[in-house]
């Protein structure tokens, strides 16, 4: 099960992309420095597909994407909240920022534009930093993966 605890409308997160990111609670990374250590606690509401499907509808005319703010606790989870948005609004892309440093098996990469890999580092620093550990990739149908984490890097100049 995955519990989401608040949403907002944001620019950054995925490059050219307006994005309505949803962040996901009890996050089994522990990273030192975690930019929100609330999210490791088991808080917040069932991201059930109603859930999602109210949230789309309320927003699908602002929104060119929606990414998931974790969810590592149940990445089969995810996997089934991405198809299902492709299955619906396939004008909307699908992104998912994961705390971990491999895509697990269950996720297909066709569900998903965007996938966001790595651990916070507090020494690396996050994805504008140019010596983060943390990469963007955008997905392909055909399940090839490009870093586009430069995306991020370039707009510091
Ligand atoms: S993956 Fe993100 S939310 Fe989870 S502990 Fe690391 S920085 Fe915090």
């Amino acid at each position: 099960m995955l519990k989401y605890t608040d949403y907002s409308i944001v620019f950054s997160e995925i490059p050219d992309e307006v994005t309505l990111a949803i962040n996901l609670s009890n996050c089994p990374n522990k990273c030192k420095g975690c930019h929100s250590p609330w999210l490791m606690d088991d808080i917040g509401e069932e991201l059930t597909n109603s859930a999602l499907s109210n949230l789309i509808q309320r927003y699908e005319d602002e929104i060119t994407c929606i990414c998931f703010m974790g969810g590592d606790i149940d990445p089969k989870r995810v996997n089934e909240l991405g198809q299902y948005i492709q299955d619906n609004w396939a004008q909307i892309n699908v992104g998912w920022y994961s705390g971990k440093s491999e895509s697990p098996d269950c996720i297909s990469v066709k569900n998903f534009q965007y996938i966001k890999l790595g651990e916070y580092k507090e020494n690396l620093g996050g994805l504008s930093s140019p010596r983060t550990n943390q990469r963007l990739y955008k997905c392909f149908p055909n399940g090839e993966k490009v870093d586009i984490t430069f995306k991020f890097q370039k707009k510091q100049l």
